[in-house]
C-alpha cells in the first residue's frame, strides 16, 4: 500500500553532518501495525511529515497505492487517505468535542452531515457520551482518545501517530494501544513513532532510527 523508497532529506540549514533521513526505505501494508523507535533527532518527525506529503524528500519518492505522493492540495492528508496523529491533542478549546471532530472536515471543504460517523468514532474510542462537552473537562488520557477519534472520522487507510503515548500513565498508554491495536484489525495500517518501550509489544514490527537510517528490529 504504501511504500518509501531510498528517500534522503537534507536540510538546507542541518546542524548535522548526516543528513535526516539517509536512504530510507519502508513499505507498510494494510495490515501493519508498525512502531519507529530511536533517539531524539533520529528523523522520525521528518519522516512522518514525509509519508504525510508535508516535506519533500530531497531523493527517492513515497508512493502511496502507486500514485506518489506529492506535497499540496494533492497530498494524502488534504485527501484524507492518510491521517497524522501529531504531537500532543490539538484541539481547540472553545469548541465541543463534536465541532473538533468536524473541523479537519471544514478545512477539506466537505460540507457533508457527519453526525453519525462522529458518535460512531467516539463509540470506538469508548467516549460515546461526551459529543458535547468541552475539552477541558476531559482527562489528558481521554483528549488523547478524542483526538486519534478525530482522525478516523473519513476513515484514513493509513494513521500516522508521533508519540502517541507520551506523558500518559501505563494504564492509558495501554488503553491507546488497544485501540490502535482494534483499529488495526479493522483493516487500517497504524505506524507510530515512540519512545515508550512498554507499548512496542502492542505492535506487529519494529523499526528503529540512528541518525537518518532505519532498519527493521
Ligand atoms: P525545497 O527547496 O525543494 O522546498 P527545502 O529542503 O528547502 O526543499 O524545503 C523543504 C521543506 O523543509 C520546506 O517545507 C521547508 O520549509 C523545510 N525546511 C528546510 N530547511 C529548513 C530549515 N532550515 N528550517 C526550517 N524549515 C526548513
Ligand atoms: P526526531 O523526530 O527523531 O526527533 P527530527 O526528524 O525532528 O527527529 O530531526 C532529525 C534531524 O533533522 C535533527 O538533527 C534535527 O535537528 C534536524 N532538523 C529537523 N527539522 C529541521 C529543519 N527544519 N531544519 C534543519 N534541520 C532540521
Amino acid at each position: 500500500m504504501l511504500e518509501v523508497r531510498k528517500i534522503s532529506k537534507y536540510y538546507k540549514y542541518s546542524v548535522n553532518a548526516y543528513p535526516a533521513l539517509n536512504q530510507v526505505e519502508l513499505t507498510i501494508n494494510e495490515q501493519d501495525f508498525a512502531a519507529v523507535t530511536g533517539p531524539s533527532g533520529s528523523g522520525k518527525s521528518t519522516l512522518f511529515h514525509t509519508i504525510a506529503g508535508l516535506l519533500k524528500p530531497s531523493e527517492g519518492s513515497v508512493v502511496l497505492n502507486g500514485i506518489e505522493i506529492v506535497s499540496g492540495a494533492k497530498s494524502p492528508i488534504r485527501t484524507k487517505e492518510i491521517s497524522f496523529i501529531m504531537q500532543g491533542q490539538n484541539l481547540l478549546s472553545n469548541f465541543t468535542i463534536e465541532d473538533n471532530l468536524y473541523f479537519p472536515l471544514y478545512l477539506a471543504g466537505l460540507r457533508g452531515n457527519y453526525y453519525q460517523r462522529a458518535v460512531e468514532v467516539l463509540t470506538m474510542v469508548g467516549l460515546e457520551n461526551v459529543l458535547f462537552s468541552y475539552p477541558s473537562r476531559l482527562s489528558g488520557g481521554e483528549l488523547r482518545r478524542i483526538a486519534i477519534a478525530r482522525a478516523l472520522m473519513l476513515k484514513p487507510k493509513l494513521l500516522l501517530a508521533d508519540e502517541p503515548t507520551s506523558n500518559l500513565d501505563t494504564e492509558n498508554a495501554f488503553k491507546v494501544m488497544e485501540l490502535f491495536q482494534n483499529i488495526n484489525e479493522e483493516g487500517t495500517a497504524v505506524l507510530i513513532s515512540t519512545h515508550d518501550e512498554k507499548v512496542l509489544p502492542f505492535c506487529k514490527s519494529i523499526y528503529h532510527m540512528e541518525k537518518g537510517k532505519l532498519v527493521l528490529m
